[in-house]
């Protein structure tokens, strides 16, 4: 099925030119199957459209924002009245004191909130606030989890000094032995216990947190007087509507929001319990962005969705029906799949596929179908999604398994 896309080809031309490497960053399809496009004009709903008309039902939904449907009629509606009346102004509106109201009021381990733009600029609050908190350094992380782009985290070392890797041990997710251990060699330096709210690692299957770990994390945290911190910077608002750890009943002291919680408009939060308030003031953080309004009004409109619909219910099930169906289909066509993490957070890979190649072209075949999933990084079901898409989905995995084939 042969795709126009000139103008996309134009663009990435001249933006080789003037931009470094053409693109930078998750957004460069530069690591992705041939066909994929770079360029987009507009989104709705589930669906995008690239720069050359061509349409997409999207299961990456910007990587995570789209929550309630690209352009959402009353996350938007909210985000443009209040940026009517100027945005980022000299200090910021009653929406800031609401939504921290608000956000308190969803999250149960919450007693406070502050608000910045990025993913990376919660979690690296949330480091600083553990380091001021306890007065230590040490951190212990999970081997491959990622928590940004600073040169705390960045995933690659170009540009990053061994000091900015300072106080920092492994382990491996859910595995208590290999966590106790970090700990022990944190000494009595620990600061905090990084935690994602699943392993949503690229590359790997997913895996849920188990009892055990997500447990011994918070009593570790406590017997040494460190913080316990949940990233649920991409998990946030999908599996719960409160924190992603609710679900196996451990409440962190600290958690990190961003990317769903104002549907696609630029935010990001710190949250923290009363044991850490103090330190939470202490720190100096701020942003010329930081404080604008609209992106918070439309934070407001999605707290509302996501308190009054079945959103959650719905996504699970949207997610659970394209997981079946796609193990059918595989079957089918003699595939093995391996459907990791929850329903609402696809990873899809295939067995005996070392080095992923069956995967690049069942990704590519569903691409030129129309249908934008992605070979290694988890994916996301939008509540604007409807039983319909599944099944247009489903379809265009069939003729893909035979193209994965060939
Ligand atoms: N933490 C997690 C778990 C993430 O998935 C991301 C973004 N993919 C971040 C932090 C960083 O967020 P941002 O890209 O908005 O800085």
């Amino acid at each position: 099925m042969a795709r126009i896309n000139s103008r996309d080809t134009d663009l990435r031309e001249r933006a080789q030119k003037v931009i470094p490497n053409g693109m930078y960053g998750h957004q460069s399809v530069a690591r992705l199957p041939e066909g994929y496009p770079q360029f987009f004009s507009r989104g709705e709903g589930a669906y995008l459209w690239d720069v050359d008309g061509n349409r997409y039902l999207d299961f990456m939904c910007g990587y995570g924002p789209n929550l309630f449907g690209y352009a959402n009629a009353q996350v938007d509606a909210a985000y443009f009245d209040r940026a009517r009346r100027g945005d980022a102004l000299t200090g910021p509106g009653e929406e800031m004191v609401q939504l921290a109201e608000a956000m308190v009021g969803l999250v149960s381990h919450a007693d406070w909130a502050m608000f910045c733009k990025n993913g990376t600029d919660a979690t690296t609050m949330a480091l600083m606030t553990a380091r001021s908190h306890t007065r230590k350094s040490t951190i212990v992380l999970a081997k491959g989890a990622y928590h940004g782009a600073a040169p705390w985290c960045t995933p690659v070392l170009n540009g990053v000094t061994p000091a900015d890797r300072a106080g920092q041990i492994f382990c491996e997710y859910n595995d208590v032995e290999s966590l106790e251990a970090a700990v022990r060699e944190a000494g009595d330096d620990l600061a905090a216990i990084f935690a994602s709210p699943i392993k949503h690692d690229v590359l790997v299957d997913q895996q849920s947190p188990t009892l055990a770990y997500a447990k011994r994390a918070r009593e570790l945290c406590d017997e040494r007087g460190a913080l316990l911190i949940v990233d649920d910077v991409r998990a946030g608002l999908r599996l719960a509507r409160d924190s992603s750890w609710s679900l196996v009943g451990v409440e962190p002291d600290l958690s990190t929001w961003g990317k769903a919680i104002a549907n696609g408009h630029p935010l990001s939060a710190l949250l923290g319990s009363d044991k850490c308030r103090q330190a939470a003031g202490e720190i100096f953080v701020t942003g010329s962005y930081w404080f604008a309004s609209a992106a918070m009004a439309a934070s407001l409109a999605t707290l509302t969705l996501v308190r009054e619909t079945d959103y959650l219910e719905r996504t699970i099930a949207l997610g659970e029906r394209l997981r079946k169906g796609l193990d059918e289909a595989a079957a089918r066509h003699g595939f093995g799949l391996r459907q990791t993490g929850p329903a609402q957070l696809p990873l899809i890979m295939f067995e005996d596929d070392p080095d992923a190649a069956i995967g690049y072209r069942w990704n590519a075949a569903l691409m030129a179908r129309g249908v934008y999933f992605h070979p290694w990084h988890n994916m996301f079901m939008s509540a604007a999604m409807t039983l319909g898409d599944i099944d247009f989905a489903l379809e265009a995995a069939d003729e893909a398994f035979k193209a994965a084939k060939a």
